[in-house]
């Protein structure tokens, strides 16, 4: 028989002490025990199009097959320059995108790796990078884990959820090193306007802060809404534009992004040389899924029908928006990009003191499972967020049982 030994307990790291992530945060843990238990749980808490019945246009699907074979090995650090190339060309069709080329092309296991990567390469502890709130909580996590510190700048919901430039500017210090931009944003499917984007590039010009732009959901979008990259406007600053494979074409398991950078570098030699160091620590990016990116984004663009009126994500928006504006005491923004809406709970008719308990007595009461709102880094409790990728008769029903539930809960 093996000895008894007495062990040192294993704490996780104080690197992690300011690390949230609640997408999948304690609630879903529970809702993984309810389904352990025979439950079906209506998800509406992860923008997976792929649990909803979206699949990948097949052309995507056969060309990595086809090109398994010849992804045995590891690639470039950088990433395979026939995926880089097709980025490049992707983005020339975008009006006023600054030049880049194929060396200012960095691919990665989604955004998210390259979030994580451009993070550690900038931040000396105790930097600042101004973050949104309500944002996409891995900003915050990462700028954290590498020491730095999210500071977040509001959004107003009174005003479409577009920043608040004085809230941005009110909150530079002599520490402030970038300016993360979310656009489409998550959670809230704003799509900010020219004025809204000029005004923050000004910001970033005069305190010579990094642009860091989440563009992921650029090609979601709905009614007459336009996307404008925000480089395309800051030509002379330095912009990091993170985008990938995961939303608009729906592989999000296979994890392919790519960043770009555009604008003067000379300054920012050291930085980039730091990205490099990280990339080549992990060799490569999936490469199977590397191969998916140009066929991905030559040809016929998928999404669009997906998004226009009749098709499917633009009906499920819709649905969405009416039914939640239709409870008695919620009010939602009319998301125009992306895959959420983001309602807010009166405080005078909801007396809502710990969302997290929200969503959890939501979870066991309706088997319906959704994000709270200060999840999203947001300092009150009166919001939640709801993927809208289930079927419109799902989504109707779904909202439904969340109104009948709201009509009785007291905390
Ligand atoms: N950025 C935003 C705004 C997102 O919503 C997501 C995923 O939901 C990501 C980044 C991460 O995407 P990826 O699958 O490419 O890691």
């Amino acid at each position: 028989s093996h000895p008894i030994t007495k062990l040192r307990p294993l704490e996780q790291s104080e690197k992690l002490q300011n690390v949230c992530y609640e997408i999948r945060g304690p609630v879903h843990e529970h809702a993984a025990r309810l389904e352990s238990e025979g439950h079906r749980i209506m998800k509406l808490n992860i923008g997976n199009p792929a649990l909803f019945g979206f699949e990948a246009p097949d052309v995507i699907m056969r060309d990595m097959i086809h090109a398994l074979p010849f992804s045995q090995g590891y690639s470039e650090s950088a990433g395979v320059l026939s995926a880089r190339r097709a980025v490049v060309t992707r983005y020339e069709t975008v009006p006023d995108f600054p030049y880049f080329d194929v060396d200012d092309v960095l691919l990665g296991n989604g955004v998210s790796e390259l979030i994580t990567m451009t993070m550690q390469a900038l931040l000396n502890n105790g930097d600042e990078v101004l973050i949104p709130a309500p944002d996409y909580p891995l900003w915050t996590a990462m700028t954290a884990l590498s020491g730095g510190n999210a500071v977040h700048y509001q959004c107003d919901e009174d005003n479409g959820w577009n920043p608040s430039i004085e809230d941005i500017e009110s909150k530079i210090t002599e520490r402030t090193k970038a300016l993360v931009v979310i656009n489409p944003n998550n959670p809230t499917g704003a799509v900010y306007s020219r004025e809204v984007l000029e005004k923050m590039v000004d910001v970033a010009r005069r305190h010579s802060l990094l642009i860091l732009a989440d563009e992921i959901y650029d090609k979601i979008l709905y009614d007459d809404a336009e996307h404008i990259s925000i480089a395309t406007l800051a030509p002379d600053l330095l912009v990091l534009t993170f985008n990938g494979l995961s939303k608009a074409y729906r592989v999000c398991g296979y994890r392919a992004g790519w960043v770009v950078r555009t604008g003067p570098k000379d300054h920012a030699k050291g930085f980039i040389e730091g990205m490099t160091i990280l990339a080549s620590t992990r060799l490569c990016a999936n490469v199977p899924a590397q191969h998916a990116i140009q066929v991905a984004l030559g040809g016929y663009q998928s999404i669009d029908a997906l998004t226009m009126p009749g098709g499917r994500l633009y009906e499920q928006r819709n649905v969405t928006w009416n039914k939640l504006n239709e409870i008695p005491g919620v009010s939602c923004v009319k998301p125009m990009g992306a895959l959420y809406a983001f309602p807010r709970l009166d405080p005078e008719v909801y007396q809502i003191h710990d969302d997290e308990r929200f969503v959890q007595d939501l979870l066991l009461q309706e088997k319906i499972l959704v994000v709270q709102g200060s999840g999203f880094n947001l300092p009150d409790t009166n919001h939640f967020r709801i993927v809208t990728l289930p079927w419109a008769q799902d989504l109707a029903e779904a909202i439904e049982r969340i109104g009948n539930f709201l009509s009785s809960y007291r905390q």
